[in-house]
């Protein structure tokens, strides 16, 4: 089934305080492969007292670990991120057999993720404080940065490697201890993430990972006090929960939520480049991303170009498993997500949208969906308020400016938005009437670990990765001295 080179990497069991183990109760929760359904493994399904033991492992580590000193969290963290990169192929092959994505995107996110632990293990020495000037001559103003503390980190399925570098690189990098919940659907390479962390000489109960159904871990992390901070990336629906759940202990909350993020074509947009920033933008993961382009707004005296030179890019797609050589669209991650895909097509075509791109050589399997090319999208349909999260670009037609910045701002999301025009003026119009946390201008990828991602609206709060992204996991420390 799996050829690793290091077999090894391929664990079963949850890691708690430095140990490798089971659930208490001996439960456990099958995980499968998206191109086959068939069963890969199992892992341990932690109970609240597994979940306890990890917070308690977490926060008898903090204990040390806040004290370490910058140098050495970050040469760690550099050895974490070489690992990586020495297993990247390994890494790809456990994402792709649990995910379903391409395994050349597979091993694309390996390369991202370990950025962020690069990233973040130089950013580790540079967590400056300041004075700051006096009201009275016999005081001194000191500020400085401390560690949040114990940080649970809550992780999605779609990008099973990035997600959880992303927060816990900064974490560690601030002084913090995690324990970390992947995705149920995704565990095996966040557990081989934690033993590579082992072997980086990252010491015992640092990192914690607990796997299983999500409802009383996350009940359970969030109701701990010992637990100062939830890292959250996953849907709005499950974000805002928590923050409920949040409410009575009071955490730092930071949270990447969904998006519904528009594409904008206007007629004076260069259309090949828009063209290619739309096929990375939209069918990246199969279209299971949250800055994945949703809705493709189109200026009328381009729309029909632009839709004739994406279908035929689409259709040329090959979907297949993310394991076959030159597969573009792999499988969807469960029947729930093609259901969803489904539902939204099917209500396109009844209010009048044409699938331009139809084909019928899909792949045997449940979750193979055709990519699809939507012409005469409009907002009354599911897609326009829905993330569809699937291989699937209804186009827009719009006549003015005015009109596309109305419908693009026009969801209670906020998180990427794109648009394409070759004139400097309306560039910068257009980009500051979004509203959205991060905006693509002539550009369909705006993910990076030099830059802060994140979303306003429902989309979330706090901003991942970039100069601001430790800020996350620190608090300021005010240290006042009187009396001199
Ligand atoms: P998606 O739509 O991407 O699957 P979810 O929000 O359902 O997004 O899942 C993202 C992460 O949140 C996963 O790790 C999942 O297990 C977890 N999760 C889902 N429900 C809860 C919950 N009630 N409490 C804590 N975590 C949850």
């Amino acid at each position: 089934m799996l050829k690793l080179k290091d077999p090894s990497l391929f664990i079963q069991q949850a890691l708690i305080g430095g140990a490798w183990t089971g659930a208490a109760g001996g439960a456990t929760v099958t995980v499968d492969d998206p191109a086959t359904g068939a069963v890969i493994g199992t892992v341990p399904d932690c109970s609240a007292e597994d979940t306890e033991r990890a917070i308690a492992a977490a926060a008898a580590a903090f204990r040390t670990w806040r004290l370490t000193t910058a140098a050495e969290r970050a040469r760690l963290l550099e050895r974490w991120h070489d690992l990586l990169i020495e297993n990247a192929d390994d890494l790809a092959l456990i994402m792709t057999l649990e995910q379903g994505k391409p395994l050349a995107e597979a091993r694309g996110e390996i390369l991202y993720g370990a950025t962020f632990i690069k990233w973040f293990a130089e950013e580790a020495r540079r967590s400056y404080g300041m004075t700051i000037p006096a009201p009275t001559t016999d005081r001194r103003i000191l500020v400085s940065k401390e560690p949040v503390g114990v940080a649970a980190v809550i992780t999605p399925w779609n990008f099973p490697n990035a997600m959880i570098t992303r927060k816990c690189a900064p974490a560690l990098a601030a002084g913090c201890t995690v324990v970390i919940k992947p995705s149920e659907l995704t565990p095996y390479s966040a557990l081989a993430l934690g033993l590579l962390a082992e072997r980086a000489g990252i010491p015992a109960g640092v990192i914690n990972i607990i796997t299983g159904l999500p409802k009383i871990i996350g009940a359970t992390l969030t109701a701990s006090p010992d637990v100062r901070k939830i890292s959250f990336t996953g849907s709005t629906a499950v974000g805002s929960l928590l923050m409920a759940q949040c409410a009575p202990t009071v955490k730092r909350l930071s949270l990447e939520l969904g998006g519904n993020a528009p594409f904008i074509v206007f007629d004076d947009a260069d259309l090949d480049a828009a063209v290619e920033a739309a096929i990375v933008s939209k069918f990246r993961n199969g279209g299971q991303t949250c800055v994945c382009a949703n809705r493709l707004l189109v200026q009328a005296g381009i729309y029909d170009a632009f839709a004739e030179k994406l279908a035929a890019r689409v259709r040329a797609m090959r979907v297949g498993p993310g394991v076959d050589d030159g597969t573009q669209i792999g499988p969807m991650i469960n029947a729930a997500a093609v259901r969803k895909i489904n539902t939204h097509l099917d209500d396109a075509m009844a209010l009048g949208a044409r699938n331009i791109t139809p084909r019928d050589d899909l792949p045997m399997g449940e979750r193979y969906v055709a990519p699809a090319v939507l012409t005469g999208a409009t907002t009354a349909m599911r897609l326009a308020s829905e993330e569809t999260f699937g291989p699937v670009a209804p186009l827009f037609r719009f006549e003015s400016e005015a009109e596309a910045i109305e419908i693009a701002n026009g969801t209670p999301y906020g998180l990427a938005a794109y648009f394409f025009t070759e004139n400097l003026h309306r560039a910068w119009r257009v980009g500051e009437a979004l509203e959205f946390g991060m905006v693509g201008l002539n550009t369909g990828s705006v993910s990076m670990e030099v830059a802060p991602f994140g979303g306003v609206k429902q989309s979330g709060l706090g901003r991942e990765g970039g100069p601001t992204g430790m800020e996350e996991y620190l608090e300021v420390k005010t240290f006042h001295v009187g009396g001199l």
